[in-house]
């Protein structure tokens, strides 16, 4: 297939889309350096990096709002570059809604297809459909200032797959709803799309609604795709320590590999994992790697017992589990969740299953990233130790998303 250099498909499925190397500038600065992944029919697949990486903008020339400085987008093998934003078969739900409020909940929806001067029998049909689809059947009379933000969000939707279209393009649709509409409609949105049986390419900061909804995950760091895979293959297998740290809380840390299934620690603790070195890789010299273990995939012991000794220095109840920092004896801080609590103050001993230890080579984005864990042993001689256990950089699910499409989008929903 034509891209298996990014992803390769082995499922034999049919592309969609195929977007090769897709480049776009503004003001002269890049926002898209070659982005190139292909989607396959009937999939959920979701852009995913922080504010300002270029999801939107990749989504929006996709839509065909923006232009690309360089490089194609298929759709169903054919090049959209000379066809309009109205005469693709891509429908865009947004965040703000720009439902029309002197209309009510019906005429909303319909308002596209009585452009189209669709007769009204049918019309009332679709509406009638789409708004079951939504769970909102019972709303068509209501008007948009009687309706909650995830009813509003709803009619949005409704509106798109109102037009029957091939692709639903959704930008951050979730952002402006409380967490518990968020997490209901998360669900809701997997099963529309399931039902509708439509492609679904959706946007979001939150690597969680991802993680949730995708068959498929892009995930963006500065107009760059860092990995695509499922949600299981980017949480479990990160492509780097980038990746590693967005998807998921973790412990990055360096280390080095002198022969296969075996890492040490930049505090000389050696482990037992499950890979072996790079092709790249020199046996018997120490090629610097980042180590990526996930909080959950310790095991908390008596002191001694574990790999890893430490004090524990806080101790956070989070609903199921205990969230803890362990600080090594090396100075390490280690994010362990646990279901049983440790004590602040007391020791503990750390240790890991190999198939829970993630290697990864390392990269110009492994030192600054992760909450937990320390820089490279040759930044770290170079640097006041004080300073290494940098702040998380990745923005909080629950923040607010910052909203990059400045323009007013009225979309319509006319397209077809
Ligand atoms: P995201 O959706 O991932 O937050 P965007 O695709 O909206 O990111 O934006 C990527 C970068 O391009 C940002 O730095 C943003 O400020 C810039 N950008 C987006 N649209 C425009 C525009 N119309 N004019 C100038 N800069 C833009
Ligand atoms: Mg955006």
């Amino acid at each position: 297939m034509a891209y298996n250099q990014i992803l390769e498909d082995d499922t034999g499925s049919e592309h969609i889309i195929e977007i090769k190397d897709l480049c776009k500038s503004f003001d002269g600065t890049k926002v898209l350096k070659n982005i190139t992944f292909y989607i396959r029919n009937n999939e959920f697949i979701t852009l995913l990096g922080p504010s300002g990486c270029g999801k939107s903008t990749t989504l929006r020339i996709i839509a065909g709002f923006e232009t690309a400085d360089s490089g194609i987008v298929n759709f169903e093998g054919k090049d959209l570059k000379s066809v309009p934003a109205n005469k693709r078969n891509i429908n865009t739900v947004f965040q703000r809604y720009a439902l029309f409020p002197h209309l009510n909940v019906f005429d909303n929806v319909a308002f596209g297809l009585k452009i189209k001067k669709v007769n009204k029998a049918e019309i009332k049909q679709r509406v009638n459909k789409a708004l079951a689809t939504v769970g909102l059947a019972d709303y068509g009379e209501r008007y948009i200032d009687q309706l909650s933000g995830g009813q509003m969000q709803r009619v949005a939707i409704a509106r798109a797959i109102v037009n029957r279209p091939r692709i639903l393009l959704l930008d951050e649709p979730l952002g402006a709803l409380d967490l518990k509409m968020r997490k209901e409609m998360q669900i809701e949105l997997k099963e529309m799309q399931r039902e509708l049986g439509i492609t679904f390419v959706y946007v979001t900061h939150d690597q969680e609604e991802a993680l949730t909804m995708s068959d498929t995950i892009i995930v963006m760091k500065d107009g760059v795709i860092q990995q695509i895979g499922t949600p299981i293959d980017v949480y479990n297998e990160p492509k780097n320590a980038y990746v590693a740290d967005f998807i998921g809380e973790s412990n990055i840390v360096a280390g080095t590999m002198k022969k296969d299934k075996e890492v040490v620690l930049s505090s000389g603790i050696t482990f037992e994992c499950v890979d072996p070195m790079f092709p790249e890789f020199t046996e018997g010299i120490a090629n610097l790697v980042d180590v990526v273990i996930r909080p959950e995939d310790f095991y908390v012991a008596e002191e001694k017992e574990g790999r890893i000794n430490g004090t524990v220095e806080s101790l956070v109840f989070k609903g199921v589990h205990y969230e803890m920092i362990v600080k090594s004896d090396d100075g390490i801080e280690w994010l362990v969740q646990n279901v049983d609590p440790s004590a602040v103050g007391s020791r503990v001993g750390l240790y890991v299953d190999p198939d829970d230890i993630q290697i990864m080579r390392r990269s110009e984005l492994s030192p600054d990233f992760g909450s937990f864990g320390i820089k490279h042993p040759e930044a770290r001689d170079n640097e006041n130790r004080e300073d290494v256990v940098s702040d998380n950089v990745v923005e909080e699910a629950d923040n607010k998303p910052e909203d990059k499409d400045g323009e007013p989008e009225v979309e319509t929903g006319v397209n077809d």
